[in-house]
């Protein structure tokens, strides 16, 4: 056997080989013009996929710095704090406003459920001091996506803030900041921006900054006033990855050039086609249809047979990998990613080596049945 990969995991993703090109220039200096005017152009490129007018900075580190970031800055010890749960990440997110003292009411919407409403709005009713909401878009532990749009609406009427965590889902699934009100999205380079791991983005809404004016936690590396004084001349506070930042303007002109309402869709379809295949070959999905994210897919195994052998058999003979389940997930899902540089042949290939290794394990299929439901949805044959 060849040692040809198929990297299908929600992170770190594949990397186009434009993107690969660019982060082989030649460095440059990061105090230098040519520098600054790469990140200004840069900044320009996300405020678009974005959709905000407002700043964005680009951190060097992995999506968690700046969930922290976005926390560190906003979060006071003591504060109230509205934590939506849906999965491991939204538990993350919860545990860092703990890590910074805050009073977290983690609300739990069960694995596989996306945010309830009506939930949030009685959440903010009945509490006026709450002073952040933080919410999930795209959580990546069960392949659910949130409706970001719905939360920030509430929210926007009240004092609080909302830091939406979109690390997996921006990129690949809509995400309207400005229009929404939405005060600080996070997200990150490996994902659906189809670059390596170490970078981060976070946008500051104008009700952000008052907040971070004021606040009294400590940061020093994360500490989005050092951030801002230096953004203002096309800077950053500490040493950046460049080699990233010239990753991210090609990545940023792939997505531009093919036109975000294409990626968006593209994404949308390649979901439509896992999960048609998933039905087909008889397993059972996490999210349900209203919720399911379209940038990945958890599957249950089928009943008495774990999860983690059929990704075995999908690595080792295959050479494709899939992601496990994670948290009480454990063994008991596999996750198939279909996020950033990921087309229709991706899914082809994803489904016909789970058709051969669901009969290794012993569970009966019918051969191309799952391929079929996929090639069908790709031909425009179900609705
Ligand atoms: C990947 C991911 C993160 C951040 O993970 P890092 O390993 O720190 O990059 C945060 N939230 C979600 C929803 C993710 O998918």
């Amino acid at each position: 056997m060849q040692d040809k990969k198929y990297l299908m995991i929600p992170g770190p993703t594949p990397v186009p080989p434009s993107v690969v090109t660019a982060m082989s220039m030649p460095l440059i200096g990061h105090r230098s013009d040519d520098f600054a005017q790469l990140h200004e152009r840069v900044v320009g490129k996300l405020q678009k996929v974005f959709q905000t007018k407002n700043d964005i900075f680009i951190l060097t580190n992995s999506g968690t710095g700046a969930l922290e970031t976005a926390i560190a800055n906003t979060v006071n010890p003591g504060d109230k704090v509205l934590s939506l749960v849906t999965g491991n990440f939204g538990e993350r997110f919860a545990n860092i406003a703990k890590a910074y003292g805050a009073q977290v009411d983690e609300v739990e919407f069960g694995w596989g459920n996306c945010v309830d409403l009506k939930v949030v709005a009685e959440k903010l009713a009945a509490d006026p001091e709450i002073k952040v909401v933080l919410a999930t878009q795209n959580e990546t532990s069960t392949g659910v996506v949130n409706d970001i749009a719905g939360i920030a609406a509430l929210v926007e009427k009240t004092p609080a803030l909302l830091l939406v965590d979109g690390v997996s889902g921006i990129g690949a699934i809509e995400h309207k900041t400005d229009e929404w009100h939405v005060d600080i999205l996070c997200t990150a380079s490996q994902k659906a921006l189809m670059l390596p791991p170490g970078l981060s983005m976070i946008t500051v809404s104008d009700k952000a900054w008052k907040v971070i004016n004021e606040n009294k936690s400590p940061r020093f590396y994360f500490s989005l006033l050092a951030c801002k004084k230096q953004y203002e001349k096309w800077n950053t506070a500490y040493t950046p990855g460049v080699s990233l930042f010239l990753g991210l303007e090609a990545s940023l002109d792939m997505m531009l050039s093919e036109g975000m309402d294409n990626v968006y869709d593209r994404h949308a379809l390649l979901a439509k086609a896992v999960r048609a295949a998933a039905r087909a070959l008889g397993l059972k999905l996490l999210a349900e249809d209203h919720c399911a994210s379209n940038a990945l897919t958890a599957i249950y195994s089928p009943e008495g047979i774990g999860a983690d052998d059929i990704r075995k058999i999908l690595k080792k003979q295959y050479g494709i990998t899939f992601a496990g389940g994670q948290g009480k997930l454990k063994g008991k899902i596999f996750r198939i990613a279909h996020m950033g540089f990921a087309d229709k042949m991706d899914v082809m290939i994803a489904i016909s080596a789970l058709e051969m290794a669901l009969v290794q394990v012993g569970f009966s299929v019918e051969l191309g049945s799952g391929v079929r439901a996929a090639q069908e949805v790709f031909l425009g044959k179900v609705e």
